[in-house]
C-alpha cells in the first residue's frame, strides 16, 4: 500500500517506558558520584540518552526525555539541590544550552529517519515496478498483461473501477479492451461516457466527472487525480495514454466518493499509467502480427488456388480451340467466334497463371547477358499483329558502346511486348508508337512512348495493380488489367522496375529498366559485378 511516510513521532508506551527507565538508572548512576562529577559530564551523558530515545522512539519521545533530563539536571546536579533555582547564573546557560543542543538532535534524528523512510518507500515502488514489468511481459497474452495493469492500478489506488481503452487502428474510433476484474456494473446510460472517451482519445487531453455530476474536458490529470482541481473532487478521471507522443488509448478511473490521491499515489499513477499504454502498443502490435500473417496466409492460398485452377482450365480450352477450328473450317460462322472466345480465355488463363507464379516467387526467371538491339528486334517482330494499324518507330540511343543488360530475354520481351500493345490500344488513329533503348546510370531502359490519353497522376500506381482498369476507358479495347502487373512483376524479378510517366506533348511514356552491363563486365565475358 503507498501511503505517506510512517508517522515517525508515535512511540510505544513500552518504548517511552524503557527510555524513561534509561534515564532513571543513568540519573541514579551519575547521583551516586554526583561529587565526582562536573556539568560538562551530565551534559553529554544526558545528550547520549535524548539521542538514543529519539532514534529508536522518534521526535515525541526524544523531546519528552529531553524536558525530563533538564528537570533532572536542574533538580540534582545544579546547586541547590532540589530546587529549580539556580545558584550559578552561568548554570543556566549549560542548561539552556542542553535543552536546545537535546531538542535539536531530536529533530534532526527525526528529518534524517524521515528521508531514509522516503527512500525506503521509493525502493519498494521501485521493486514493486519491476515486479509488475516482469508479470506484464512474461505473461503470454498481451489481453492479460492489460489485465494485470488495470487490477494493479484499482487495487494500489483504492479505486472502485479502472478501464483501459484502445485506440482503433483506423479511424473505427475507440474501443475497450480491458476493465478490472470486478467492474462488471453497466456503464450508465444518461452520461453516455463513451463520447467523452472518444474526445479525450481523440484530442489527446483529459476529461474529468466530477462527484456533482459536471463534465469538465482539457483538466489537469495530477490535479483532478489529487482531488486538488478548483471544481472539486472527480467521479471519474479519463485520461489520454501516450507512447512517444502518440495516444495509443485512454485509462478510466472511476472512484464513486471522489478521487483524493496523495502525491506519492499520483506519481505512482503517472507511472502505472505508462505501462497502462505500453501495454495497449502491445496489444496492437500483436493484433496488427496477427493480421499480418493471416494475410499472408490467405495470399498464399489465392496463389495456390490460382495456379490450379488456371492450369486445369487450360487443358479442355485447348481442346475447344481445336474443335472450333476445324468446325469453323467447314464454313460455320459461330464456331470461329467460339474460336476466338476461347482463345482470348486461354489468353487470360495463361496471364492468371503468369500473375499467381510471379506473386509467389516461383516465376524461374534465365538472367544471362543480353544486347537491347536484340530485344528491339523481336520485340518488333512479335508485336506486329497487336499494332492496330499503328506505325512503330524504333530508336536506340547512338553511342560508342553497345548497349547490354542482363535480363530474361523472353520474359523481358513478353512485357515489352505487352507495352507496346498497350500504346498502340490506348493511341488515337495514326499516331506512330515509338519504342527506344538507352543506357541511364546503372540501368538499360527501354521505353515504350504512345499520344494516348496519359494516366492521371492519381492512378500512376494503381494501373499496376492486377485486374485494376481505369475507369472511362472504352470497353472495346480488351483485357483484363493484368498485362501491366505482370509486366512490372517481371521487371522485378530481374531487379529491374517499370514505370509510367508523362510524355511532352500529350502521351505517356512507359520505362522498363534492366540493370545495364558495362564494357568492362562485357569483356570478363558477362560475369556479374556480384
Ligand atoms: P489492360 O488489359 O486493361 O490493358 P493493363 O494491365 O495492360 O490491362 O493496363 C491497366 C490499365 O492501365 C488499362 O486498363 C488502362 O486503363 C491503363 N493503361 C495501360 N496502358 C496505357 C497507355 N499506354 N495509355 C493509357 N492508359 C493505359
Amino acid at each position: 500500500m503507498i501511503g505517506e511516510p510512517r508517522a515517525l513521532g508515535r512511540s510505544s508506551g513500552r518504548e517511552a517506558a524503557i527510555w524513561f527507565a534509561i534515564l532513571a538508572v543513568v540519573t541514579a548512576m551519575m547521583l551516586s558520584a554526583r561529587a565526582s562529577l562536573n556539568e560538562a559530564l551530565v551534559t553529554l551523558a544526558y545528550l547520549l540518552v535524548v539521542q538514543g530515545a529519539s532514534a529508536r522512539g522518534g521526535r515525541p519521545l526524544g523531546i519528552a526525555i529531553a524536558l525530563a533530563a533538564f528537570l533532572c539536571f536542574d533538580l540534582l546536579f545544579l546547586l541547590p539541590y532540589g530546587t529549580l533555582v539556580v545558584q550559578n547564573p552561568l548554570n543556566w546557560l549549560v542548561l539552556v544550552a542542553f535543552l536546545g543542543s537535546s531538542i535539536l538532535s531530536a529533530q534532526l534524528l527525526y528529518r534524517a529517519q524521515a528521508e531514509a523512510e522516503v527512500a525506503r518507500q521509493r525502493a519498494a515502488e521501485v521493486d514493486r515496478f519491476a515486479a509488475l514489468g516482469a508479470e506484464t511481459l512474461n505473461v503470454a497474452r498481451s489481453e492479460d498483461a492489460l489485465t494485470a495493469i488495470a487490477e494493479v492500478i484499482r487495487t494500489t489506488l483504492h479505486l472502485d473501477a479502472c478501464s483501459v481503452y484502445m485506440s482503433g487502428t483506423d479511424d473505427d474510433g475507440v474501443r475497450l479492451a480491458i476493465r478490472s476484474a470486478d467492474d462488471s456494473r453497466p456503464i450508465p446510460e444518461a452520461r453516455n461516457p463513451h463520447d467523452l472517451i472518444e474526445w479525450v482519445a481523440s484530442r489527446g487531453a483529459a476529461a474529468a466527472e466530477h462527484v456533482d455530476g459536471t463534465t469538465r474536458v482539457g483538466v489537469d490529470p495530477a490535479a483532478v487525480a489529487a482531488g486538488a482541481d478548483s471544481s472539486g473532487r472527480a467521479r471519474e478521471l479519463m485520461q489520454p495514454l501516450r507512447v512517444r507522443d502518440r495516444t495509443v488509448g485512454v485509462l478510466a478511473l472511476r472512484k464513486d466518493a471522489g478521487l483524493a490521491l496523495s502525491t506519492a499515489e499520483v506519481r505512482v499513477l503517472e507511472a502505472l499509467a505508462y505501462y497502462a499504454a505500453l501495454g495497449v502498443e502491445r496489444v496492437r502490435l500483436a493484433a496488427e502480427a496477427e493480421r499480418a500473417q493471416s494475410l499472408q496466409e490467405a495470399h498464399r492460398a489465392k496463389d495456390a488456388v490460382l495456379a490450379s485452377v488456371s492450369h486445369d482450365l487450360r487443358t479442355p480450352l485447348t481442346t475447344i480451340m481445336g474443335l472450333a477450328h476445324e468446325i469453323a473450317a467447314d464454313g460455320d460462322d459461330r464456331a470461329a467466334i467460339i474460336e476466338e472466345e476461347a482463345g482470348r480465355l486461354s489468353r487470360l488463363v495463361a496471364q492468371l497463371l503468369d500473375l499467381s507464379r510471379i506473386s509467389s516467387g516461383s516465376a524461374a526467371v534465365d538472367i544471362q547477358p543480353n544486347e537491347a538491339e536484340d530485344l528491339l528486334g523481336a520485340a518488333a517482330q512479335q508485336s506486329a499483329g497487336g499494332l492496330r494499324g499503328h506505325e512503330l518507330r524504333i530508336s536506340v540511343a547512338s553511342s560508342d558502346e553497345l548497349l547490354f543488360g542482363r535480363f530474361d530475354f523472353s520474359q523481358t520481351l513478353r512485357a515489352l511486348v505487352n507495352l507496346i500493345e498497350n500504346a498502340a490500344k490506348y493511341s488515337p488513329d495514326a499516331e506512330p508508337v515509338d519504342l527506344s533503348a538507352y543506357r541511364d546510370g546503372a540501368w538499360l531502359v527501354f521505353a515504350v512512348a504512345d499520344r494516348g490519353p496519359g494516366i492521371p497522376v492519381a492512378e500512376r500506381e494503381r494501373i499496376f495493380e492486377p485486374f485494376y482498369r481505369a475507369p472511362g476507358r472504352a470497353s472495346d479495347v480488351g483485357g483484363a488489367g493484368l498485362g501491366l502487373s505482370i509486366a512490372r512483376g517481371i521487371a522485378v524479378a530481374e531487379r529491374g522496375s517499370l514505370a509510367v510517366s508523362d510524355r511532352d506533348g500529350g502521351g505517356s511514356i512507359f520505362s522498363l529498366r534492366v540493370p545495364a552491363m558495362s564494357s568492362a563486365e562485357l569483356a570478363r565475358g558477362g560475369e556479374s559485378p556480384e
